[in-house]
C-alpha cells in the first residue's frame, strides 16, 4: 500500500511537472521566447561572427560564394593565395575561368564556382564601377548570388538589416520555436527579421549558425549540453522525426 501511494505520488508529481512544462512551452509568447533566447546568447556567446577570413566586401563575396556546400575551414585555406592572385574585382574579371578554376579546385563544385566568380566580377566591373553593391536587390543581380548570399554580404559587409537563412538558421529557429510553420527559408527570414531587434540581427544570425554548427546538430543535437533545452520545442516534443522530415525537405 505504502509503495503504491509512493509510486502514485511520484507519478503525480512527474505528471504535474510535465503539465507545468507543457504549460510553459505552449503559453510562452513569441516575445518571451525571443527574449529568453537573446538573453541566453548574450550571456553565453557575446561575440559571434563569421568564421570566414576576409578584409573587405569583395573578399567576403568570394569567400561566401566558395563556402556553398564547403566548410569555412577549407575556404580559409583557399582564399589567401586566391586574394594574392586576384586582389580585387578587376583582377578577377580579367582572369580566365580556367585560371580561376586552378585556384578553387580543392573546394566543392569548382567548375560552377569558377564560372560564377568570373561572372560576378565582370558584372561588378560593368554595372557597379568595380565596387560590390550593398543592397540585397543589387547583389542578387550578380551571377551565382542568391538571396542567402546577398543577405550575408549586405548584413556582414555593410551592416544592413537582414537575416540570411541557411540550413542551420532554418533548423535551429524552428526547433526553438522562433519560427512557426515556416515552410521555406524566406518565410523563416520574414519571421526572424520581424522579431529580432534590428541592431541584434548580425549577432543573431551568427548565434543561430554557430549553435546549429556546434550544438544543435541536424541529426544528433547535443541537447544534454544545450542551455536552451528548457524552452526548446523540439527537445520537449514527442515527435522529433516529424520535425526533422518537415524542415529537411525545404532547405
Ligand atoms: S535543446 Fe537540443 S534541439 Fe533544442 S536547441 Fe538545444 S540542441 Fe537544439
Amino acid at each position: 500500500m505504502y509503495s503504491y501511494t509512493d509510486l502514485s505520488g511520484q507519478i503525480y508529481v512527474k505528471f504535474a511537472h510535465f503539465q507545468q512544462k507543457i504549460h510553459i512551452f505552449r503559453d510562452m509568447t513569441k516575445k518571451e521566447r525571443y527574449k529568453r533566447v537573446i538573453e541566453y546568447f548574450q550571456e553565453n556567446m557575446p561575440v559571434a561572427e563569421t568564421e570566414l577570413h576576409y578584409a573587405n566586401p569583395y573578399e567576403l563575396m568570394v569567400a561566401v560564394m566558395l563556402s556553398a556546400q564547403c566548410t569555412d575551414k577549407r575556404v580559409n585555406m583557399i582564399t589567401p593565395a586566391f586574394f594574392r592572385r586576384f586582389p580585387d574585382s578587376e583582377a578577377l574579371a580579367a582572369a580566365t575561368i580556367e585560371e580561376i578554376f586552378e585556384h578553387v579546385k580543392s573546394c566543392s563544385y569548382p567548375n560552377s564556382k569558377a564560372k560564377h566568380l568570373s561572372g560576378m566580377a565582370r558584372k561588378v566591373i560593368l554595372d557597379y564601377k568595380g565596387e560590390i553593391p550593398s543592397s540585397p536587390e543589387e547583389l542578387m543581380t550578380l551571377p551565382g548570388v542568391g538571396r542567402k548570399t546577398a543577405n550575408v554580404i549586405s548584413l556582414v559587409a555593410f551592416g544592413r538589416p537582414a537575416m540570411p537563412v541557411d540550413t542551420h538558421v532554418f533548423r535551429v529557429s524552428a526547433r526553438l520555436g522562433l519560427t512557426t510553420r515556416a515552410r521555406n527559408p524566406y518565410a523563416a527570414e520574414v519571421q526572424l527579421v520581424r522579431h529580432f531587434p534590428e541592431p541584434l540581427l548580425p549577432l543573431a544570425h551568427h548565434w543561430l549558425i554557430l549553435h546549429g554548427r556546434y550544438v544543435c546538430l541536424a541529426r544528433k543535437p547535443k541537447c544534454d549540453v544545450c542551455g536552451l533545452s528548457g524552452i526548446c520545442l523540439y527537445y520537449n516534443s514527442g515527435s522529433k522525426k516529424s520535425w526533422d522530415s518537415g524542415f529537411r525537405s525545404h532547405v
